[in-house]
């Protein structure tokens, strides 16, 4: 019941000695999910040991060059590796346009075949389902068309309470249903509710990321609630804020993003070359935000499974 971000890249713009560029992978429910792919996110992959077959949906929030530059590399690397599975480009509509002439150059032995995903980005919208995970889209305020993501857990089934079973002689055909919400009709028509018969499921978990954005305050209620948000803080509020006019924003406003969304934690990355620390930015967050923390290249943050009382 994994759910684990892997910071892959933190830096802003350039690379440096320490940091790439934009990449994560969330581990949700062993679904592998890449977000952002900066130059560099294959070598990355290699040394966190990640299988580039395991991924196979990636999601590109901008067409800024250190948020996208590692696909050509990736896919080269995976189509060499003899992978066969199809992979899945959430991103914006213009990225075709960009990789396609580079696709169709390598296509003679391209073993799989990419399928892309252009984003709305005028609203939010589900662009991710299956039977246990959701992922959504939604518009961020950046100096060109940027979207975060919303991944989401769906509801777990309920866990039954097997002597109410063994008392009703509920049918196995029955166990389904009620562990997914129905209440259970004996032969004498007498109606159990399913929540006599099951303790509550543990509550679905959530990761929103985003960058890169100027402060924006919509985005909030989107996300609000949200178990961990990575927020861009590329900038410091002092001594001098040049996060306005760049669309991007300060550790300050990482914070009042986490404050005004009801997070229960705040990860900042994408930070500015021209700081020589972190440390001032969680200083500047903290004071707003408690539970922050500063991703680094190789860190790992888990939400762990809460359970309900009477689990085991
Ligand atoms: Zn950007």
């Amino acid at each position: 019941m994994t759910f684990e971000l892997t910071i892959l890249g933190s830096s802003s713009a350039i690379p440096t000695s320490e940091r790439y560029p934009t990449a994560q992978v969330l581990n949700l429910l062993e679904r592998f999910f890449l977000i952002d792919c900066g130059e560099g996110t294959q070598i990355q992959l290699r040394r966190m040991k990640f299988s580039f077959d395991r991924i196979r949906h990636i999601f590109i929030s901008h067409l800024h060059g250190d948020h996208f530059y590692g696909l050509p590399g990736f896919i080269s690397t995976r189509n060499l590796l003899g992978i066969t599975t199809d992979i899945h480009i959430y991103a914006p509509a213009d990225l075709k346009k960009l990789l396609r002439p580079l696709l169709n150059y390598m296509k003679g032995d391209m073993g799989f075949q990419i399928v892309f995903h252009p984003l709305n980005h005028q609203n939010p919208e589900l662009i991710y389902s299956d039977e246990k995970s959701e992922v959504h889209s939604f518009p961020l305020n950046h100096s060109i068309p940027c979207c975060g993501f919303l991944f989401r857990e769906k509801r777990h089934p309920a866990n039954l309470i097997r002597e109410k079973i063994e008392q009703y002689r509920i049918p196995v055909s029955q166990l389904r249903p009620i562990k997914g919400g129905a209440d259970f009709t004996t032969g004498t028509g007498e109606v159990i509710p399913h929540t006599g018969l099951t303790i509550p499921p543990p509550p679905t978990r959530s990761y929103a990321f985003c960058t890169d954005t100027a402060f924006y305050e919509p985005a909030a209620d989107f996300i609000r609630g949200v178990d961990m948000l990575y927020h861009e803080a590329t900038f410091l509020s002092e001594p001098e804020n040049r996060a306005s006019g760049t669309f991007h924003s300060t550790a300050r406003q990482a914070a009042e993003m986490a404050l005004k969304s009801h997070a229960n934690k705040l990860i900042l990355g994408h930070f500015s070359t021209r700081y020589k620390t972190t440390a001032p930015f969680l200083a500047e967050a903290q004071a707003i935000f408690g539970n922050t923390e500063i991703a680094s290249d190789g860190a790992r943050f888990t939400i762990p499974l809460q359970k309900n009382a009477g689990q085991n």
